[in-house]
């Protein structure tokens, strides 16, 4: 490594992932230079956007501007899909934030990008080449570069490399651990015209996707009438045609399939096309790892998923950003550079996935609509009861993962406030956290050191991570508050009975919460805690009462006084619960897991119970004590259980609270858990196995 690089972050490539990538890092006061080979404007395909892409565009500071532009906005996706030729509709506008996106002229909307990274500080250079990586050891330590009017080469250093080369993928391609995936190998044919029609309104700010035989259409309503018209095959035989020039057989085989498509053709009737032909190999592929020593892959260096659903830019922006917030934290805390790579990896690895599990299920051809939805809910491990065409939008519009990225801990508190109304309405969001989501809240508590330090704060607060990197140097500010949560115990064993939560008044509020000076209170009861819900409502009404005294307007100042006035309640009926010790806690990341057959039919019951959460993190799990939480998963998910799991849960309970009568620490009441687990002894189930899960890297 030289002693002083000539910059903290050079970043290759300035495609929407490297510029996100620079402008972050920029603003954060690093020393960044970017390297773009072409100069902008410069064209690209991939003009539909996700509605995810908007939170990047306001972090960024472009919201404004784009929406100002005159971009297409896009509200959703018309489909004609497998055998049933029916078109149906997603329609991002069911998201109460978010609700739409927009189709873009990419050479315009990628400059606009670039731009904004020069602008916040970045050095952005145009026509420069990169031809290598220079190393020291093992470790990427800056970059071989040639200036391509005048050929001059140019070596700078820096202490990261983050390579945004898209298709290119400069360092990905040199490590040659690019893996493709099966069956996602097709090539795309595409033009542009003028004088398409429109379908009604609102599908008139659809992008229309049409399957055929061998792969796809799609239509592209662009700005100032353009239309973007592609078709997508697997069989690169169909493309040989008479002519004797593969030029004229691509042509002919791309009208030939646009003109005899549903909906399409007709549209097409009219128009004119006012662009030659462009191809694309469309192979959707994963690089093996996204970081090595000194560098990372972001956006197409890293995977690429077939644009089925428009998910390119959505995953380029996602890695810019989380390449950003982990180098970024990197370079303050360079002792802890592995979690923060660890972090960027896993993050990003479970968006790719999740998407391409999509995508996949879409290319089963005679899929129907049904069973697109109910993937959706699969994978993103929604709640039964939650509609799956919602659960199908929340994944499809990029933003299940900001979610989880954003806030790890509290899936259910951000669902509720990307679904609100809906989800009163439908239900609620089921979540429980993964080892992913763990090292990502170990990440997350190392950047926030220099405020407290510890997890359960960074949970208590509703920090995001993506707002807070560090402590000296946030990304932004915190986001106003819109609830604020309180927990209840039950005064004489300090058992937490439930939560209430005291937001502002707002059309659809559940049944049963009370509404004050503008303010709503909502009693929520913890599952297995009914029996003291007469107790939770007496802490609402104290906490109605002290809202109707108090001479506060806003929340934050609001919560002092609610807090106050429930605490003054003697603390033999009930108490405010202090969050266990949080240290601990947060050191206490490994889940005890039981596993249970049924004797009768052999279904499988997971019981967890790990280190107490914050309230936003576990909306509603099945026992909460004053330091572990046990929460269940089964193979067969039933609302409400069956009542042998209800049993089950019982004994568990009753084991735990033994337990935990006995110990004075997280830890303590971890480590004891699998020996009272395994002393179990539950009717009608058997027990398979008592672990506590390592989480190893
Ligand atoms: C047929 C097709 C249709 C698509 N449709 C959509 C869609 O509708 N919606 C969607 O979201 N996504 C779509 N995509 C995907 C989308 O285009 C990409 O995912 C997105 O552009 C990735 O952004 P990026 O910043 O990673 O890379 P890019 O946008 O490709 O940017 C990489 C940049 O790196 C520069 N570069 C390359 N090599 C070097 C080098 N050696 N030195 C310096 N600079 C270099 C390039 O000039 C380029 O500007 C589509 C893709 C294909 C193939």
């Amino acid at each position: 490594m030289p002693t002083r690089p000539d910059y903290d972050v050079l970043v290759l490539g300035g495609g929407p992932a490297g510029s996100t990538a620079a402008a972050l890092l920029a603003r954060e006061g690093r020393r960044v230079a970017l390297l773009e080979r072409e100069h902008m404007p410069r064209y690209h395909v991939g003009e539909s956007l996700l509605p995810s892409v908007l939170p990047f565009l306001e972090e960024l500071g472009v919201a404004d501007v784009v929406a100002k532009h005159g971009f297409q906005k896009k509200v959703g996706q018309t489909f004609v899909w497998g055998r049933d030729r029916t078109p149906w509709v997603l329609d991002f506008r069911e998201l109460d934030v978010y609700p739409y996106a927009y189709f873009v002229e990419r050479a315009q909307f990628d400059e606009l990008l670039l731009r904004n990274a020069g602008r916040l500080g970045a050095e952005v250079h145009e026509g420069v080449s990169v031809e290598d990586v220079l190393t020291d050891g093992d470790r990427v330590v800056g970059v071989r570069a040639k200036r391509t009017d005048t050929g001059e080469m140019w070596s700078p250093t820096a202490r990261y490399v983050i390579d945004a080369t898209g298709q290119n993928a400069l360092l990905a391609k040199r490590a040659g651990d690019r893996q493709y995936v099966e069956g996602l190998r097709s090539l795309a044919v595409w033009s542009y015209w003028e004088g398409a029609g429109r379908l009604p309104p609102p599908a008139d700010e659809h992008i229309v996707t049409i399957s055929t035989e061998t792969g796809w259409i799609w239509f592209i309503p662009m700005q100032n009438g353009r239309t973007s018209v592609g078709v997508v095959t697997s069989d690169v035989e169909e493309l040989r045609g008479e002519s004797g020039s593969r030029a004229d057989d691509i042509a002919a085989f791309y009208l030939r399939t646009i003109r005899r498509a549903e909906l399409v053709g007709e549209l097409l009737t009219g128009a004119t096309q006012v662009d030659g032909m462009h191809t694309q190999r469309d192979w959707s592929y994963c690089a093996r790892r996204f970081t090595g020593p000194g560098f990372l892959l972001a956006g197409d260096a890293a995977c690429f998923i077939d644009p089925i659903l428009s998910t390119g830019m959505h995953l380029a922006m996602t890695g810019g950003y989380n390449a950003a917030l982990a180098v970024h934290s990197a370079l303050a805390e360079p002792a802890h550079e592995p979690a923060f790579m660890r972090y960027y990896q896993r993050s990003y690895a479970t968006t790719y996935r999740e998407l391409l599990t999509q995508v996949r299920h879409f290319y089963q051809m005679e899929i129907h609509r049904d069973a697109v939805f109910w993937k959706s809910r699969r994978i993103l491990r929604v709640d039964p009861r939650l509609d799956n065409s919602l659960a199908f939008v929340f994944l499809t519009s990029g933003l299940a993962r900001h979610v989880t990225a954003v806030a790890p801990h509290d899936l259910t508190g951000q669902s509720r406030a990307a679904f609100s109304r809906r989800l009163e309405q439908d239900g609620r969001v089921d979540y429980r956290p993964n080892a992913r989501d763990r090292d990502l809240a170990h990440a997350a508590r190392l950047v926030v050191t220099g405020a407290d330090g510890s997890l359960i704060a960074f949970e208590q607060e509703g920090m995001r991570l993506r707002l807070r990197p560090t402590a000296e140097a946030p990304f932004s500010a915190r986001p106003a508050r819109t609830a604020f949560l309180v927990e209840i115990a039950r005064g004489s064993d300090g058992l937490p009975i439930g939560t209430l939560l005291i937001e502002a008044a707002r059309p659809n509020l559940p049944p049963g919460a009370r509404t004050v000076r503008g303010f709503a209170v909502h009693a929520r009861p913890y599952r297995g805690r009914d029996g003291d819900s007469a107790l939770l409502r007496d802490a609402a009404g104290a906490a109605v009462q002290a809202i109707h005294e108090s001479a506060e307007t806003s929340l934050a100042s609001l919560e002092d006084d609610v807090r106050a006035a429930l605490s003054s309640s003697d603390g033999t009926t009930w108490d405010l619960t202090t969050p266990a010790d949080l240290g601990d806690a947060a050191a206490a990341t490994m889940p005890v897991t039981a596993e249970f057959v049924r004797a009768s039919d052999g279904e499988g019951l997971w019981v967890v119970v790990d280190a107490r959460r914050a309230p936003e993190a576990l909306e509603n799990p099945f026992w909460r004590g004053r330091l572990v939480d046990a929460s269940y998963t089964s193979e067969v998910e039933r609302d409400p259980p069956p009542a042998d799991v209800i049993a089950l849960m019982a004994r568990v309970t009753d084991a735990l609270t033994a337990i935990e009568s006995e110990c004075r620490t997280v830890s303590e009441a971890l480590a004891r858990a699998p020996e009272a687990l395994a002393r179990l002894a539950p009717d009608a189930w058997t027990l398979s196995g008592v672990r506590r899960i390592e989480l190893t890297d």
